[in-house]
């Protein structure tokens, strides 16, 4: 029988049976994985925290007997992220990063990039708390990781220059001129937020600390991001709907 060992990220677990839980993890070479942790509920001694949501562990498992899900020999704690745990909008940022991994990457296998992608943010919601300009950062290097690179500094469709205001299409490849562009509707950034995002796709994608957006950067970026992940994703988030309330109440 041939052991499997990997660092890993918990995703979620949910209760099975009377004492049993099922672990989903997220991991650099396998994607997103599930096992079976016995008598996960009985016995905090055999892996005590270990199996929270947004924890930074290693995981040993054997492989699967017939169709059953592969059991969990050990999990061992790297970090708990405990500074996350206290404060409601980490909480709320890190389930959305976690969903958006899942939805967008699923069981495809092979994702180191996306991996310390997430690893990164979730540290960074650990550390420093949460900020519009992490989320932002999050969405637009996931984005770029699974292989969607807007146009951004020339129109998609004729490469000419913009103007001031762009149209931004993801449907048609991102930044349109305003002659490609339909004269109204769909989501408008200024030249400097098209600029902004480009330069952010230049900066390492492990680096959160240090980057401060504008408000106008936020607001139009922001607003570009969710189109264009909204054309990868077959059904509404629900950490999206969960962190759209979190986030009114912070603000009302
Ligand atoms: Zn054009």
């Amino acid at each position: 029988m041939q052991f499997q060992v990997s660092d890993a990220i918990i995703l979620r677990h949910i209760d099975y049976g009377e004492a049993d839980r099922v672990v989903t993890f997220f991991t650099p070479q396998q994607g997103r994985c599930k096992g079976f942790a016995r008598g996960a509920r009985n016995s905090r001694k055999r892996f005590g925290t270990a199996l929270e949501p947004f924890a930074q562990v290693r995981v040993h498992w054997s492989p699967a007997k017939g169709s059953g899900l592969p059991p969990l020999r050990e999990v061992e704690l790297i970090d708990l992220r405990v500074g996350l745990r206290s404060d409601l909008l980490s909480l709320a940022l890190a389930g959305y990063g976690c969903e958006l991994v899942e939805e967008l990457v699923g069981d495809d296998p092979g994702h180191p990039d996306i991996y310390q992608l997430l690893r990164a943010f979730l540290d960074h919601l650990a550390t420093a708390g949460p900020s519009p300009t992490a989320r932002l950062l999050f969405e637009l290097r996931l984005l770029h990781q699974i292989g969607y690179v807007p146009h951004l500094l020339h129109c998609a469709e004729c490469f000419g220059p913009l103007a001031d205001e762009v149209a931004f299409d993801p449907h048609r490849g991102g930044s349109l001129c305003g002659g490609c562009a339909p004269a109204a509707g769909g989501v408008r950034l200024g030249l400097t937020t098209v600029g902004s995002l480009a330069r952010l796709l230049r900066s390492p994608p492990e680096q959160f600390a240090g980057i401060n957006l504008g408000e106008r950067t936020l607001a139009e970026g922001g607003a570009a991001l969710a189109t264009a992940l909204n054309i990868h994703l077959s059904r509404p988030l629900r950490s999206l709907r969960f962190l759209r309330e979190i986030s009114r109440a912070f603000e009302g």
